[in-house]
């Protein structure tokens, strides 16, 4: 976990320093900290999250896709007590049992502000990271922001950071899961039953695996898997050749994949081209002229 106090010491000598140079590097230290606010609540949450289903790379972003997509509590304050204690010899069982016995506290996770800080993280780069992109009015060129105004965005940046208490990071979720295992690779990947509702592409969350799958309800109400994949048939013996969905994702126009058949060894190359579709449109010109020619 990132102790923030070390890094709230280091901007503020920075800050302390007060030169155009300082202040810089004083925002750099400050974007650098917010990132890594989320990325480790991101890396607490890998076994739910394939990196290559993230929509967007910036952090507030991930953690928000986190907490639509798995749990909210990735960024909310709360507080873990735990207890051995038991009732009569065995497990407390009702509410009013629980509240009864007597827990040990683990600590508490502190909230994370998401707009705030992303926020904050657009604007120590606006005022001290870019050159802006200069115009016929904007005067000489310079390496450096204004200084008032870098100090004023780090200063911000330093309260938010000195809100943020907690001692604790939890990742996964109480909720019920449905898990299965990687067609290729037997990885675990799951989900919480909540947020599977409806059909939900889902990447392997092995980085070095290609594999992605489909889950959707089946007429039983009952989880169904589906593999991704794209198929061909095998020039030599006819049999499917399935090729993982997600290694077309990455090919560019003329790239090509070999794929060698496992029953009659022909070697095939999948070539990455346009494909052309035509479908007739009835459009209202054509069919008057249809019924002026009868
Ligand atoms: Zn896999
Ligand atoms: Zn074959």
């Amino acid at each position: 976990m990132l102790d923030i106090p070390k890094r709230i010491k280091l901007i503020s000598s920075l800050l302390e320093q007060d030169t155009e140079q300082s202040l810089t590097y004083a925002a750099l230290e400050c974007r650098l900290t917010l990132e890594y606010l989320c990325y480790e609540r991101f890396k607490l949450y890998f076994s739910y999250l394939s990196e290559s289903d993230l929509k967007n790379w910036q952090p507030k972003h991930i953690i928000k896709q986190i907490s639509d997509d798995i749990d909210d509590n990735v960024s909310k304050e709360f507080s873990i007590s735990i207890s051995a204690e038991k009732i009569d010899g065995r497990l407390p069982k009702t509410k009013e049992e629980f509240e009864s016995i007597k827990y040990t506290a683990l600590g508490t996770q502190s909230e994370l502000k998401l707009n705030k800080l992303h926020q904050l993280w657009n604007g120590v780069s606006n005022v001290a990271l870019h050159i802006p992109v200069p115009s016929i009015s904007s005067g000489d060129l310079s390496i450096y922001g204004d200084k008032d105004t870098i100090r004023k965005k780090v200063n911000d940046v330093v309260s938010f950071l000195s809100g943020i208490k907690g001692n604790l990071l939890m990742g996964g979720t109480f909720r019920e899961e449905f898990g299965f295992n990687c067609f290729a690779c037997d990885t675990k990947i799951k989900r919480p039953v909540r947020n599977l509702q409806h059909e939900t592409a889902v990447s392997c969350i092995n980085p070095r695996c290609q594999e992605s799958y489909v889950i959707q309800k089946d007429g039983n109400d009952e989880f169904e898997v589906i593999r991704r994949v794209i198929k061909f048939l095998c020039a030599g013996c006819n049999e499917d050749l399935e090729v993982p969905t997600r290694l077309f994702r990455e090919l560019r126009f003329d790239q090509k994949i070999n794929i060698n058949c496992g029953k009659c060894n022909t070697l095939s190359e999948v070539i990455m081209r346009p494909l052309m579709k035509s479908t007739k449109v009835e459009s209202p010109h054509n069919k008057a002229l249809q019924r002026t020619s009868r």
